[in-house]
């Protein structure tokens, strides 16, 4: 009996070594696999699934993992592939990766730092400036007198008067202007300023450009603001990057990536709707949200949104626009609205533990 007990024992033994260490061992023996929901307890990570797209993500305070079922590879922190996965997908749903891929996933998110994680650079974009007026309308002034508005001078002021709001607010963010004078600066440039920051692992930035708007229609009034549809993929992951990759690979790469970027820009978006509307709401017209993929928006790498202040083609508008008093207005609203965005990106999504 006893060396029946034994036996059995060292029976045991061998298959929890040979299913451990299923590397070193017999080829054909499978690999441990674990759930990833099971990790995610473990962790204290939150397990997400994105249906539509077949994204599993887990996340812990600013970390991230991505994994989509039938491929070899995972994402560590948006940026980082990871080959050599095995993952396997359980007819009921369940998303199980090898045992060697949930230790390294383990040690990550242990090593996930508590301190604060957030929005460290927020990026003002004033459109137009020097030989580029922008968008021009005209206004009778106090006087009766025909005065010109120019699209770069409104946003401008309108961009100064916001940055100067979050720095007083913000002495451990960085404000940065894409100008702070009337300079001419091409679109690339713009954009080129905010993709050239540095970003640390616990950092993260925002880029918002200004304009005002011009129509036809000389009815045409109020504040909108736009982003980037949904379904639209920037080129966010540098080919070069990854030239051992199967570029096939490449655009579902880019999905994980956009899909963050995508809701950061909406959620931005809508609150500066908001805030904007308790400012001048009762002036103008709230004109809602719009998705477009103006050059701006579509090459910054980063949540990015473009506000339309209002229309210098509106008679009334221009007025208005050529107040200081109402340009502050707008700022405050601007100003609003990144402060919103930042609390419940920094505190109330869970990103500071
Ligand atoms: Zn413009």
């Amino acid at each position: 009996m006893k060396r029946l007990s034994l036996i059995l024992v060292l029976i045991m033994f061998l298959l929890i070594s040979s299913a451990l260490f299923g590397e070193d061992g017999d080829e054909s023996s499978p690999p441990v696999l674990v759930d990833i929901s099971e990790l995610a307890g473990e962790t204290g990570a939150v397990l997400r699934f994105d249906y539509w797209k077949g994204i599993y993500e887990l996340r812990k305070g600013s970390r991230s993992v991505r994994f989509t079922a039938g491929t070899s590879w995972y994402l560590l922190n948006y940026t980082e592939l990871r080959p050599e996965l095995v993952s396997e997908l359980t007819k009921d749903g369940h998303f199980l990766i090898d045992y060697e891929t949930a230790a390294v996933i383990k040690e990550f998110f242990v090593k996930a730092s508590p301190g604060s994680y957030g929005i460290k650079y927020i990026v003002l974009d004033p459109g137009h400036g020097g030989k580029d007026p922008g968008a021009i309308g005209y206004y009778l002034d106090d006087n009766n007198e025909k005065k010109a508005l120019n699209e770069k001078d409104v946003v401008l002021e309108t961009a100064m008067e916001t940055a100067a709001l979050l720095e007083a607010r913000y002495p451990d963010k960085e404000v940065i202007l894409t100008r702070s004078d009337d300079r001419y600066l091409k679109l690339e440039e713009r954009t080129g300023i905010a993709n050239s920051v540095e970003l640390a692992e616990n950092e993260s930035m925002i880029f918002v450009s200004i304009h005002a708007n011009a129509s036809f229609n000389s009815k045409a009034r109020g504040f909108e603001v736009w982003y980037l549809p949904p379904e639209y993929r920037r080129d966010l992951i540098d080919p070069e990057s990854f030239k051992d990759i199967d570029s096939d690979v490449l655009p579902i790469l880019n999905t994980m990536l956009e899909e963050e970027y995508t809701i950061e820009s909406v959620i931005l978006g809508e609150k500066l709707l908001v805030s904007l509307d308790g400012q001048v709401g009762n002036l103008t017209e709230n004109r809602g949200p719009k998705e477009e993929s103006w050059f701006v928006v579509r090459n910054a790498k980063m949540p990015s949104v473009l506000i339309e202040l209002g229309f210098v083609t509106n008679n009334d508008e221009a007025v208005l626009l050529a107040s200081h008093a109402y340009l502050k207005k707008l700022s405050k609203g601007i100003y609003n609205g990144v402060v919103d965005f930042i609390n419940d990106y920094e505190h109330t999504r869970g990103y500071i533990k």
